[in-house]
Protein backbone atom coordinates (compact mmCIF):
# COMPACT_ATOMS: atom_id res chain seq x y z
CA UNK A 1 0.00 0.00 0.00
CA UNK A 2 1.36 3.68 -0.91
CA UNK A 3 1.15 6.23 1.40
CA UNK A 4 2.00 9.60 0.83
CA UNK A 5 2.34 12.29 3.73
CA UNK A 6 2.23 15.98 3.13
CA UNK A 7 3.53 17.84 6.32
CA UNK A 8 5.35 21.21 7.12
CA UNK A 9 6.92 19.26 10.07
CA UNK A 10 8.58 15.95 8.03
CA UNK A 11 10.39 14.97 11.22
CA UNK A 12 7.22 13.71 13.29
CA UNK A 13 7.23 10.50 11.40
CA UNK A 14 10.38 9.27 12.21
CA UNK A 15 8.06 7.98 14.75
CA UNK A 16 7.02 5.69 12.49
CA UNK A 17 9.92 4.04 11.79
CA UNK A 18 9.90 1.61 14.61
CA UNK A 19 7.94 -1.48 15.66
CA UNK A 20 5.28 -3.24 13.21
CA UNK A 21 5.20 0.05 11.14
CA UNK A 22 8.86 -0.22 10.76
CA UNK A 23 8.56 -4.32 9.71
CA UNK A 24 5.77 -3.42 7.38
CA UNK A 25 7.67 -0.73 5.58
CA UNK A 26 11.23 -2.60 5.25
CA UNK A 27 8.93 -5.92 3.91
CA UNK A 28 7.60 -3.50 1.32
CA UNK A 29 4.07 -3.92 2.50
CA UNK A 30 3.60 -0.41 3.03
CA UNK A 31 5.47 1.92 1.61
CA UNK A 32 5.22 5.59 3.12
CA UNK A 33 6.65 8.79 1.49
CA UNK A 34 6.77 12.42 3.71
CA UNK A 35 6.63 15.28 1.27
CA UNK A 36 7.38 18.70 2.78
CA UNK A 37 4.87 21.25 2.39
CA UNK A 38 7.33 24.01 3.00
CA UNK A 39 9.63 22.48 -0.47
CA UNK A 40 7.20 23.91 -2.36
CA UNK A 41 6.25 27.36 -1.31
CA UNK A 42 6.89 30.51 -3.96
CA UNK A 43 7.92 32.51 -1.31
CA UNK A 44 11.22 34.00 -0.73
CA UNK A 45 10.53 32.78 2.76
CA UNK A 46 9.42 29.73 2.47
CA UNK A 47 6.38 30.61 4.26
CA UNK A 48 3.52 28.54 4.06
CA UNK A 49 1.08 30.80 6.52
CA UNK A 50 -0.53 33.89 6.55
CA UNK A 51 -3.54 36.11 8.04
CA UNK A 52 -7.14 34.89 8.24
CA UNK A 53 -9.37 36.88 5.57
CA UNK A 54 -12.11 38.58 7.95
CA UNK A 55 -9.71 38.94 10.82
CA UNK A 56 -9.83 36.14 13.59
CA UNK A 57 -6.80 34.54 15.52
CA UNK A 58 -4.07 32.80 14.23
CA UNK A 59 -2.91 31.74 10.75
CA UNK A 60 -4.08 29.68 7.88
CA UNK A 61 -1.80 27.39 5.47
CA UNK A 62 -1.52 29.30 2.08
CA UNK A 63 -3.14 27.59 -0.58
CA UNK A 64 -0.04 27.66 -3.38
CA UNK A 65 2.29 25.04 -1.41
CA UNK A 66 -0.41 22.83 -0.42
CA UNK A 67 -2.08 22.94 -4.14
CA UNK A 68 1.47 22.14 -5.87
CA UNK A 69 2.53 19.28 -3.21
CA UNK A 70 -0.24 17.44 -3.72
CA UNK A 71 -0.37 17.86 -7.44
CA UNK A 72 3.16 16.69 -7.07
CA UNK A 73 2.09 13.62 -6.17
CA UNK A 74 -1.32 12.86 -6.96
CA UNK A 75 -1.83 10.64 -9.48
CA UNK A 76 -5.30 8.88 -11.07
CA UNK A 77 -5.91 6.18 -8.24
CA UNK A 78 -4.69 8.79 -5.37
CA UNK A 79 -7.17 9.45 -2.73
CA UNK A 80 -6.69 12.63 -0.90
CA UNK A 81 -7.55 12.79 3.04
CA UNK A 82 -7.22 15.75 4.93
CA UNK A 83 -6.55 15.27 8.42
CA UNK A 84 -9.44 17.58 10.31
CA UNK A 85 -11.42 17.87 13.46
CA UNK A 86 -14.04 18.92 11.11
CA UNK A 87 -14.39 15.61 9.19
CA UNK A 88 -16.00 12.70 9.70
CA UNK A 89 -14.76 10.80 13.17
CA UNK A 90 -12.44 7.88 12.68
CA UNK A 91 -13.82 4.49 13.78
CA UNK A 92 -12.85 1.21 12.54
CA UNK A 93 -15.66 0.65 10.24
CA UNK A 94 -13.98 3.68 8.67
CA UNK A 95 -10.69 2.75 8.21
CA UNK A 96 -11.96 -0.74 7.13
CA UNK A 97 -13.48 1.36 4.39
CA UNK A 98 -10.71 3.58 3.23
CA UNK A 99 -8.72 0.08 2.80
CA UNK A 100 -11.27 -1.27 1.21
CA UNK A 101 -10.70 1.55 -1.46
CA UNK A 102 -7.58 -0.01 -2.37
CA UNK A 103 -5.82 3.08 -3.50
CA UNK A 104 -2.83 4.75 -2.83
CA UNK A 105 -3.58 7.76 -0.12
CA UNK A 106 -2.16 11.34 0.14
CA UNK A 107 -2.76 12.46 3.92
CA UNK A 108 -2.84 16.43 4.23
CA UNK A 109 -1.35 17.33 7.54
CA UNK A 110 -3.10 21.04 9.06
CA UNK A 111 -1.41 23.39 11.05
CA UNK A 112 -2.07 26.86 12.87
CA UNK A 113 -5.69 27.45 12.46
CA UNK A 114 -6.09 24.86 9.53
CA UNK A 115 -6.10 25.25 5.40
CA UNK A 116 -7.81 27.83 3.11
CA UNK A 117 -10.85 25.94 1.92
CA UNK A 118 -10.18 26.28 -1.49
CA UNK A 119 -7.92 23.66 -0.99
CA UNK A 120 -10.37 21.28 0.26
CA UNK A 121 -12.60 22.24 -2.45
CA UNK A 122 -10.48 21.83 -5.31
CA UNK A 123 -7.94 18.20 -4.31
CA UNK A 124 -9.54 17.11 -1.02
CA UNK A 125 -11.47 13.38 -1.62
CA UNK A 126 -12.55 13.03 2.47
CA UNK A 127 -11.61 14.97 5.61
CA UNK A 128 -11.03 12.95 8.51
CA UNK A 129 -11.13 13.64 12.18
CA UNK A 130 -9.53 10.81 14.97
CA UNK A 131 -11.82 12.57 17.31
CA UNK A 132 -14.33 15.41 19.07
CA UNK A 133 -11.32 17.41 20.40
CA UNK A 134 -8.14 19.86 18.68
CA UNK A 135 -4.98 19.09 17.98
CA UNK A 136 -1.86 21.68 16.99
CA UNK A 137 -0.99 20.14 13.68
CA UNK A 138 -2.56 16.43 11.76
CA UNK A 139 0.39 14.94 12.14
CA UNK A 140 -0.93 12.97 15.09
CA UNK A 141 -3.77 12.23 13.62
CA UNK A 142 -2.12 10.83 10.20
CA UNK A 143 0.48 8.44 12.22
CA UNK A 144 -2.72 7.56 13.92
CA UNK A 145 -4.78 6.74 10.25
CA UNK A 146 -1.53 5.06 8.93
CA UNK A 147 -0.81 3.17 11.95
CA UNK A 148 -5.16 1.94 12.36
CA UNK A 149 -4.85 0.85 8.26
CA UNK A 150 -1.97 -1.03 8.67
CA UNK A 151 -3.30 -3.49 10.69
CA UNK A 152 -5.99 -4.58 7.46
CA UNK A 153 -2.87 -4.81 5.25
CA UNK A 154 -2.14 -8.70 4.74
CA UNK A 155 0.91 -9.97 6.90
CA UNK A 156 1.28 -6.58 8.38
CA UNK A 157 0.39 -8.36 11.85
CA UNK A 158 1.55 -12.21 12.66
CA UNK A 159 -2.25 -13.10 12.87
CA UNK A 160 -4.83 -12.70 10.32
CA UNK A 161 -7.31 -13.51 12.91
CA UNK A 162 -6.13 -10.70 15.14
CA UNK A 163 -8.42 -8.17 13.44
CA UNK A 164 -11.25 -10.07 13.16
CA UNK A 165 -11.56 -10.67 16.99
CA UNK A 166 -11.10 -7.17 18.13
CA UNK A 167 -12.64 -4.34 20.12
CA UNK A 168 -15.24 -2.92 17.55
CA UNK A 169 -15.47 -6.41 15.67
CA UNK A 170 -19.33 -6.96 15.40
CA UNK A 171 -19.80 -3.89 17.64
CA UNK A 172 -18.49 -5.72 20.58
CA UNK A 173 -15.74 -4.73 22.59
CA UNK A 174 -13.05 -6.92 23.40
CA UNK A 175 -13.01 -9.99 26.35
CA UNK A 176 -10.86 -9.53 28.99
CA UNK A 177 -7.19 -11.16 27.98
CA UNK A 178 -4.76 -13.21 30.33
CA UNK A 179 -1.37 -14.43 30.18
CA UNK A 180 1.30 -16.04 32.16
CA UNK A 181 1.26 -16.81 35.28
CA UNK A 182 -1.39 -18.48 36.47
CA UNK A 183 -1.80 -16.24 39.83
CA UNK A 184 -0.98 -12.82 39.91
CA UNK A 185 -0.80 -11.41 43.25
CA UNK A 186 -2.96 -13.55 44.53
CA UNK A 187 -5.48 -12.67 40.84
CA UNK A 188 -6.23 -15.98 39.36
CA UNK A 189 -6.96 -16.79 35.59
CA UNK A 190 -10.32 -17.75 34.76
CA UNK A 191 -11.02 -21.49 35.44
CA UNK A 192 -12.79 -21.85 32.07
CA UNK A 193 -9.98 -20.16 30.10
CA UNK A 194 -7.63 -23.23 31.27
CA UNK A 195 -10.24 -25.75 30.52
CA UNK A 196 -9.38 -26.59 26.97
CA UNK A 197 -12.58 -27.04 25.89
CA UNK A 198 -12.61 -23.98 23.21
CA UNK A 199 -16.06 -24.06 22.70
CA UNK A 200 -16.88 -22.74 25.90
CA UNK A 201 -13.82 -20.28 25.65
CA UNK A 202 -15.71 -19.29 22.66
CA UNK A 203 -19.17 -19.00 24.68
CA UNK A 204 -17.42 -16.96 27.49
CA UNK A 205 -15.67 -14.90 25.77
CA UNK A 206 -18.48 -13.85 23.89
CA UNK A 207 -20.46 -13.16 27.15
CA UNK A 208 -17.69 -11.05 28.29
CA UNK A 209 -17.60 -9.05 25.18
CA UNK A 210 -21.43 -8.20 25.18
CA UNK A 211 -21.32 -7.88 29.04
CA UNK A 212 -18.25 -5.28 28.89
CA UNK A 213 -19.54 -3.88 25.54
CA UNK A 214 -23.42 -3.49 27.65
CA UNK A 215 -22.03 -1.21 30.61
CA UNK A 216 -18.86 0.75 28.88
CA UNK A 217 -20.86 1.75 25.18
CA UNK A 218 -24.13 1.14 25.41
CA UNK A 219 -24.13 3.03 22.22
CA UNK A 220 -22.13 0.62 20.25
CA UNK A 221 -24.73 -2.65 22.12
CA UNK A 222 -27.53 -0.74 20.73
CA UNK A 223 -26.06 -1.36 17.16
CA UNK A 224 -24.85 -5.42 18.17
CA UNK A 225 -27.90 -5.69 18.78
CA UNK A 226 -29.47 -4.10 15.65
CA UNK A 227 -27.13 -6.01 13.29
CA UNK A 228 -27.73 -9.40 15.11
N1 LIG B 1 -9.32 25.89 13.49
C1 LIG B 1 -9.55 24.48 13.28
C2 LIG B 1 -10.96 24.14 13.73
O1 LIG B 1 -11.46 24.76 14.68
O2 LIG B 1 -11.56 23.20 13.18
C3 LIG B 1 -8.55 23.66 14.05
C4 LIG B 1 -7.18 23.70 13.46
S1 LIG B 1 -6.05 22.68 14.33
C5 LIG B 1 -5.44 23.75 15.55
C6 LIG B 1 -4.69 22.53 13.23
C7 LIG B 1 -4.69 21.24 12.41
O3 LIG B 1 -4.63 20.12 13.27
C8 LIG B 1 -5.89 21.00 11.53
O4 LIG B 1 -5.74 21.66 10.29
C9 LIG B 1 -5.88 19.51 11.37
O5 LIG B 1 -5.05 19.09 10.30
C10 LIG B 1 -5.29 19.02 12.69
N2 LIG B 1 -6.28 18.51 13.65
C11 LIG B 1 -6.58 19.07 14.85
N3 LIG B 1 -7.50 18.35 15.49
C12 LIG B 1 -7.78 17.28 14.73
C13 LIG B 1 -8.65 16.18 14.86
N4 LIG B 1 -9.45 16.03 15.91
N5 LIG B 1 -8.67 15.26 13.88
C14 LIG B 1 -7.89 15.40 12.79
N6 LIG B 1 -7.05 16.43 12.60
C15 LIG B 1 -6.99 17.37 13.55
Amino acid sequence: MNITILTIFPEMFDALNHSILKRAQDNNLINIKIVNIRDFSKDTNKRCDDYSFGGGAGMIMTPQPLFDAINSVKTKNSYVIYMSPKGKTLTQCKVEKIFNLKKDLIIVCGHYEGIDERIIDLCVDEEISIGDYVLTGGELPAMILIDCISRFIPNVLGNSLTTMEESFNENLLEYPQYTRPRNFNGKEVPEILLSGNHKEIAKWRLDKSIEITKTRRPDLYEKYLNKK
